[in-house]
């Protein structure tokens, strides 16, 4: 497998401040870790360096008045009134966050265009799968929703496209099933905390996508605790399943590292051990399905220092088909 790494150092400029939850170094500490494992350079993983997004590409998802917004929030943000969900809280307003948040966003162009220009199989941009973004506002750590702003690019260019997308992250990916909620080339598929617990507080089994998409919508709420076998189970027999009734032609993946048992913020019970089984899974259904066309994001994950590094050090390796070694999924 030809496999991308979309990256540069720059996209750690997403960064609400010390004593946020969404810390940068999951990504950057994941990056060290794989160089450390020899998958990054000559016979590995390639490096694609990402450009920030165009401001039409953010227009596809996003409203000009709330990227206005954004801008300007960036510009001063001592002086921004909080409006359009960055305020105190959960999206801070930050110095330079417009650019930041579309650095992010022209990742996720790059991942496409690298895999649907044939430069690569698989592309990986962990510093995207920001999902909760909505059209008007920022919502649960995401500015702009770069998984969608990816896809919806993908869709123009490439109109004959059926994709895919799926989401293991803890948090149920409200903003990109809302993106494509009504359009039937996009299966938003999406397996979480139940939304009883656990922010958004949407994710239900009775969201199935618009009138013109019925069906296109697959949620999978999940019981707190929940652990390996039962998420091996829900993908075998419902999430597999209607991928494979879909049929799509490109995979996209949300590989958020959020639910595993020691994440600060949730409350599932996913292993090292479990996670690998999950993105090995999600790599067998794009080989079976779309000729190993993938692109993949990171996401949430706030037991930054060591499980997320870890994680998307295993995730990388089940892109590029190689054996994850047992010291990255034995518990410490
Ligand atoms: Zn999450």
């Amino acid at each position: 497998m030809r496999v991308s790494l979309v990256y540069r150092d720059e996209l750690a400029a997403y960064d609400f401040g010390p004593a946020h939850p969404l810390r940068p170094e999951r990504f950057t500490g994941a990056v060290a870790l794989m160089r450390q494992h020899g998958l990054i350079g000559e016979g590995a993983m390639a490096v694609v360096e990402p450009q920030p997004a165009a401001e039409e590409d953010l227009l596809r998802v996003h409203d000009a008045t709330y990227i206005a917004a954004v801008h300007e929030a960036g510009r001063d943000p001592r002086a921004f009134v909080p409006g359009h969900g960055i305020g105190p809280g959960d999206n801070p307003a930050f110095a330079g966050m417009h650019e930041a948040a579309a650095l992010v966003c022209g990742a996720a162009v790059s991942a496409f265009q690298e895999v649907l220009e044939d430069r690569c199989d698989r592309a990986l941009s962990l510093a995207g799968g920001l999902h909760h973004a909505h059209r008007d506002r920022a919502a649960g750590f995401c500015i702009y929703n770069d998984p969608a702003v990816g896809i919806a690019w993908a869709l123009e260019r490439y109109p004959d496209l059926r994709i895919a997308s799926i989401d293991i992250d803890a948090h149920h990916a409200d903003g990109v099933q809302e993106a494509f909620w009504d359009e039937p080339r996009v299966l938003t598929a999406s397996i979480h905390e139940s939304g009883r617990y656990l922010f958004p507080g949407t994710g239900f089994a009775d969201e199935r996508g618009g009138p013109h998409a019925q069906g296109s919508a697959l949620n999978i709420p999940l019981e707190p605790y929940t652990g390996d076998a039962e998420y091996r189970n829900a993908f075998d027999s419902t999430i597999a399943l209607a991928v494979r009734t879909f049929r799509p032609n490109l995979i996209v993946t949300q590989n958020g590292a959020d639910a595993l048992a020691d994440d600060p913020l949730t409350s599932l019970g996913l292993t090292l051990s479990g996670y690998r089984d999950l993105v090995t899974r999600l790599a067998a259904l794009s080989d079976e399905l779309t000729g190993g066309r993938m692109v993949a994001f990171g996401g949430g994950g706030y037991a930054w220092r060591e499980a997320v590094p870890r994680a998307w050090t295993i995730l990388a390796m089940s892109l590029m088909e190689c054996a994850v070694p047992n010291e990255l999924t034995a518990e410490r």
